[in-house]
């Protein structure tokens, strides 16, 4: 297995390669799974994230002539992308520029540098791009490390929640991406063998010792995202209208998530069934996310993996954003040793499955996953496999 040292001596060499000298900074980050928590997130619950082996390494160099130039090995028929410290901001560049370039609008905008700076960029990355493993915030918080680096003396580092905030910032603002703060909290604070649990009520995160043995899992459905007519909107709204209902009778409730099962079964008569149905799947999410960390906590792990199972039927049965393929993954994968338990990851519609295993799990087991899954939709789906690792880490070079 490649550490994370090869990675940056790789990005070292890439970064030689394309711009003829040495980086003064190197960053790693790491992709992330979305673990548990589903739809909590804009409900104001918690969420429950780890991050995975797979990431982005970044090599930099500052510039004093405001020439911004970057490369990345998975956009390798782009070449070198040339802009401006003038230009940037209304360039006609690929797209995937958004995502670093957001990052330097950040530290412009949040004064990182007293002048305008130019940088060199090179980028290379062992994550796969848009299944849900979030390569855009591996590649955001990359780059604010990689500029905290060289942008500010070792004693006057901004904090790493500064980072989380302005490559959040970064996607929303500069991307467009309305996304939550797990994605950046998960990479920015992850450590090795750990969960981050973020409230999104408040947008706080803590991180919890994971046992050592277990690992994550994620298979790949063939339906991605963009290939459905994605109900995340809709949903959203369901779920607003419920607490609007919700509050007649509950005056200042503010988040479905914080409500109690026994409120919701007093008054989800009120709603119309389809947004009870909405409302029980949230409200029951957000307690099977403190069950399942007291579970982790309490080194129960059979118990934290039924929460997973459990969260995933609740998505099939009352919240309805998973699909026939979903359901056979998590099917398919329960019935193999070594499994505590496996759910749809994300959104849902399609994208991944993420199952939670022990070291009985073999590759040979998650092979037999994807024969059951092949026989069912005559496609193989991919699959990875991680441990919960650490989170971004920078260096002068
Ligand atoms: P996810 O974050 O789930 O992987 P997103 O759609 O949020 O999916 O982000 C994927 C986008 O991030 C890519 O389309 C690309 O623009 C950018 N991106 C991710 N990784 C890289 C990379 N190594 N090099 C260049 N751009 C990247
Ligand atoms: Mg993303």
């Amino acid at each position: 297995m490649t550490t994370r040292h090869d990675a940056l001596d790789r990005v070292s060499n890439l970064f030689r390669r394309q711009f003829g000298n040495a980086p003064q900074s190197r960053a790693y980050a790491p992709g992330r799974v979305e673990v548990i928590g589903n739809h909590t997130d804009y409900n104001g619950g918690t969420v429950v994230g780890a991050a995975v082996e797979q990431g982005i390494s970044l090599a930099a160099r500052l510039r004093d002539d405001g020439v911004i130039r970057l490369y990345s090995d998975v956009q390798s028929s782009d070449g070198v992308i040339e802009t401006t410290w003038e230009a940037y901001a209304e360039a006609d560049l690929a797209e995937w520029t958004r995502y670093p370039l957001g990052v330097i609008d950040e530290a412009r905008l949040r004064a990182w540098s007293s002048e305008p700076f130019g940088l060199e960029l090179a980028i290379s990355s062992t994550l796969p791009v848009g299944i849900g493993l979030s390569s855009s915030a591996a590649l955001e918080m990359a780059v604010a490390g990689a500029l905290a680096n060289l942008l500010f003396a070792p004693e006057a580092q901004p904090s790493r929640g500064l980072l989380v905030e302005s490559a959040h910032r970064a996607e929303n603002r500069f991307v467009g991406m309305p996304c939550g703060l797990l994605d950046q909290s998960v990479v920015g604070f992850a450590r090795e063998n750990g969960l981050v649990v973020l409230d999104a009520a408040i947008n706080r995160s803590m991180s919890l010792p994971l046992p050592s043995n277990v690992r994550f899992v994620l298979f790949r459905s063939h339906i991605s995202h963009a290939l459905v007519d994605s109900p995340y909107e809709k949903r959203h709204r369901e779920c607003r209208d419920a607490l609007l209902g919700l509050e007649r009778f509950m005056p200042g409730i503010r988040h479905l998530a914080r409500l109690h099962p026994a409120d919701l079964d007093a008054y989800a008569s009120v709603l119309e069934t389809r947004l009870a149905l909405r409302a029980r799947h949230v409200v029951h999410e957000q307690r099977r996310v403190g069950a399942f960390l007291s579970a982790i906590n309490s080194g129960d792990l059979a118990a934290a993996g039924a929460c997973l199972t459990a969260s995933h039927d609740s998505s099939r049965a009352f919240f309805d954003n998973s699909t026939p393929e979903l359901d056979a993954l998590v099917a398919a994968a329960n019935a193999q040793p070594g499994v505590l338990g496996a759910r749809l990851s994300g959104g849902g519609w399609g994208g991944s499955v993420v199952a939670m295993v022990t070291e009985e799990f073999e590759e040979k087991q998650a092979e037999l996953i994807c024969d059951s899954y092949e026989q069912l939709f005559e496609i193989r789906p991919h699959w990875w496999q991680t441990s919960a690792a650490a989170g971004m880490i920078s260096e002068s070079v």
